[in-house]
């Protein structure tokens, strides 16, 4: 079973520092998870990741279950064999891609019926078969199946059914889960679903801290599907402030640096998002002035690296903007520096926080971050209104960063 410590609390906000033991290894939270959608991350190798730093990555269950599919991985002895990764894994349940990816997905009370895409057979994915094939791919965490609806739907019904549906799944999977003889080794997290109604997320959040002793972990899901930023924030907020202190929680799908930001200081410890290795492939380099789109003209002739004072393979070797110009549309390596740098960031924003919080000056680090980040496009109102509503005031003193009602993407 994992063991999860709190070290230490941020005396203004909600933030904390923590640490994740599980089998493979130490985890310290709050943590960006990157995204390998199949095995490894797009144009890295689980080596490079390791070399990184990164002690926890995210697989996807739909995707390793189509290809290489859960026989060859059983053979294998797992996901972390197959791909040559030796420290924490995740895996998702496969809801989400099926209702995103899959065509045809109905949902029934029995589980979640899709037409393969191999055979064009009606298959079903209940919560047991996709506790089944995370045992065979053998993540240190694994997600239980919820009913996912877009937080976009008017349909409030439709949202309340698949919130109570979601809790009657966990119990399904918690059932199974407990039988299977893996729970020694392997940690079941709950999702808390409700849509962007309050009322809806507190029953969810009620019924699911009553399950807290079958449950590693809680999710919040259901997010980030283009809902206003201001709804969003306080969902999270609502489901931090509620969820048990001794139990890490997980705000699925966020990866800009300022929803990540945001979300530790409303007390998420983890979060995951194909953001910012997508982006890289794109040409877009993370830095802490902002992401720099590499596609633009005026770094054709840009010598410096993507950030100078960054520890990553691509700035500390020197690889400067101009060739990334020139090449990153073009061929597989700049696409690989941008992702390792992106990578590197990433776990400097969450590792930046981890020291603030540690030594007490965690909201000193979120004004910094912010003034720095948003100096010429603005403050986004809602890390404004969210960052105030834990006691930090990115617009106290000296601000001569004005607010931007815009919702943060800022792409130069
Ligand atoms: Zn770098």
């Amino acid at each position: 079973m994992a063991k999860f410590e709190v070290l230490a609390k941020c005396h203004t906000t909600r933030a904390r520092v923590s640490r994740l033991t599980l089998s493979h290894g130490i985890t310290p939270l709050p943590t960006f998870m990157p995204v390998a959608t199949q095995a490894a991350i797009k144009g890295l190798t689980a080596q490079q990741m390791e070399s990184l730093g990164v002690t926890l990555i995210l697989n996807n269950t739909y995707h390793l279950n189509l290809r290489p599919g859960v026989q060859i991985l059983g053979e294998a002895g797992g996901a972390h064999k197959f791909q040559g990764w030796h420290k924490n894994l995740l895996t998702d349940s496969g809801g989400f891609q099926l209702v995103s990816l899959s065509k045809f997905t109905k949902i029934t009370e029995q589980g979640a019926l899709f037409e393969s895409p191999f055979t064009g057979e009606p298959t079903m994915l209940t919560p047991e078969e996709s506790m089944s094939i995370q045992h065979a791919i053998g993540g240190d965490i694994i997600m239980q199946l919820d009913d996912v609806v877009s937080s976009m739907t008017p349909d409030r019904a439709r949202v309340e059914e698949a919130m109570e549906r979601s809790v009657r799944w966990l119990d399904r999977c918690i059932t199974y889960h407990n039988n299977s003889g893996k729970q020694t080794t392997q940690n079941l997290f709950a999702i808390v679903q409700g849509g962007l109604d309050s009322e809806l997320r507190d029953r969810c959040l009620t019924q699911m801290i009553e399950r807290k002793n079958d449950v590693a972990g809680f999710a919040i899901g259901g997010l980030s599907g283009g809902e206003e930023k201001d709804v969003f924030w306080r969902i999270v907020k609502q489901c931090a402030e509620r969820l048990p202190d001794d139990r890490p929680r997980y705000c699925m799908g966020i990866g800009f640096a300022e929803d990540l930001l945001v979300c530790v200081a409303l007390g998420v410890d983890m979060a995951d998002c194909v953001f910012p290795t997508r982006t890289a492939r794109f040409g877009v380099a993370l830095t802490h002035r902002g992401p720099v789109n590499l596609r633009l003209a005026k770094y054709a002739y840009d010598f410096e690296p993507i950030d100078p004072d960054c520890p990553c393979p691509t700035c500390s070797a020197g690889t400067s903007r101009a060739m990334l110009y020139h090449v990153i549309t073009r061929e597989t390596a700049a696409a690989h520096a941008v992702t390792m740098h992106n990578i590197v960031f990433q776990a400097r924003v969450m590792g930046g926080a981890r020291d603030a919080i540690l030594n007490g000056t965690f909201p000193d680090y979120l004004r910094t971050f912010f003034a720095n980040y948003f100096a010429d496009f603005g403050y986004p109102q809602w890390c404004v209104n969210a960052l105030r509503s834990v006691g930090v005031d990115l617009l106290e003193g000296d601000s001569k960063i004005k607010v931007n009602k815009g919702t943060g993407a800022k792409w130069e």
